[in-house]
């Protein structure tokens, strides 16, 4: 059993995972914490970010009141004292500013996670900061959430049956994969390996581009001058496509930025995809259309069979 978790950021997936371990009963104590709450009761500002400490500290009340922490800490140094596990659970955009926080008082005992969607950033800012503490950071990403955000939105059953991809390097301690890989497992998740770059270039294409043509499409359509007859009469397709544009606009702001060479590179195959799409409508080449539809529906019934 592990004896302390230390979380950063319990909102979504940081309150969903101390939820999964409690509910396993995996660790002894779960404490919560929060760089923004923390800067805030020492007067420091994160450049560039507006200050929302007093929020933060309010999170972290809730996520107590919840249930989902047994304790929280508004001083990093004492929230990881003692701690196994520290997991990042903080927008992408953040991670530098919790690095170099951790680099000053982490245990060399202590193992490193983060739950970030992207996973080169996350690595390069974790080489650069934390030093020789870098070997024992794991990087990892839960394939599994929702478009919500909060500790509100946390639920134990998030990972059941969903991936997590590690992406250790060479110079990842073993022990520290090892101790990763089974604190996801007691959430019902399956671990899987992946080298840094390839978890970005898939998840780029499965992930990241479809929410970037969600939050796309519903702001040009939101634009256009009917836009009150335009979302009257959206019906179930439009709410199934657009879902994902109700997620947090930080976010997904701050993945663009993180993985823009592998965002970029998927936009530019589907842009010309979609052009072709657009030359066959206006020859009105029927041929070309229904292939791309058949071929289309085809690869997703097979892609949604696979994951019954
Ligand atoms: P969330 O519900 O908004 O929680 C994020 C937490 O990070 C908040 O509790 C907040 O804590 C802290 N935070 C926010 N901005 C910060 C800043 N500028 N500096 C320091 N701390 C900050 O988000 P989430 O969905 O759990 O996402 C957390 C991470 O999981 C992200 O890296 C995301 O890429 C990754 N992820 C998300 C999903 C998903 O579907 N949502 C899936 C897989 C992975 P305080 O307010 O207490 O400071």
């Amino acid at each position: 059993m592990i004896n302390r978790i230390c979380i950063i950021g319990v909102g979504l997936i940081g309150g969903s995972l101390a939820r999964a371990l409690k509910a396993s009963g995996a660790c002894k104590e779960i404490v919560g914490t929060s760089l923004r709450a923390a800067n805030q009761n020492s007067g420091k500002h994160i450049p560039g970010k507006q200050s929302t400490g007093n929020q933060s500290s309010a999170n972290l009340l809730k996520a107590k009141q919840l249930n989902v922490i047994d304790r929280f800490e508004t001083e990093i140094s004492v929230a990881v004292k003692d701690a196994d596990i520290v997991v990042v659970s903080v927008p992408v955009g953040a991670q530098d500013a919790i690095f170099i926080a951790l680099a000053d008082c982490v245990s060399s005992d202590t193992i490193i996670t983060d739950v970030g969607s992207t996973k080169r950033s996350v690595s390069d800012s974790a080489d650069k900061y934390l030093g020789k503490l870098s070997t024992n950071f794991v990087p990892a990403h839960p394939i599994a959430g929702i478009e919500k955000s909060g500790v509100e939105a946390a639920s134990g059953d998030l990972f059941q049956q969903r991936r997590v991809i590690i992406t250790p390097t060479e110079n990842t301690s073993k022990i520290a994969v090892s101790v990763v890989q089974s604190m996801w497992e007691k959430t019902g998740a399956e671990v899987i390996k992946m080298d840094i770059d390839h978890h970005d270039e898939v998840l780029a294409a499965t992930s990241h581009l479809p929410h970037l043509l969600a939050f796309s499409l519903v702001d040009t359509l939101s634009q256009l001058d009917e836009k009150s007859e335009i979302f009257k009469y959206a019906a179930g397709g439009f709410r199934d496509f657009t879902r994902i544009a109700s997620s947090d606009p930080t976010m997904w702001h701050d993945i663009c930025l993180a993985n823009s060479n592998a965002i970029l590179a998927v936009l530019e195959t589907f842009t010309r995809d979609l052009k072709k799409l657009e030359q066959a409508i206006q020859e009105k080449d029927s041929q070309f259309i229904l292939d791309v539809f058949v071929r289309a529906k085809k690869s997703r019934d097979t892609f949604c069979n696979e994951q019954l």
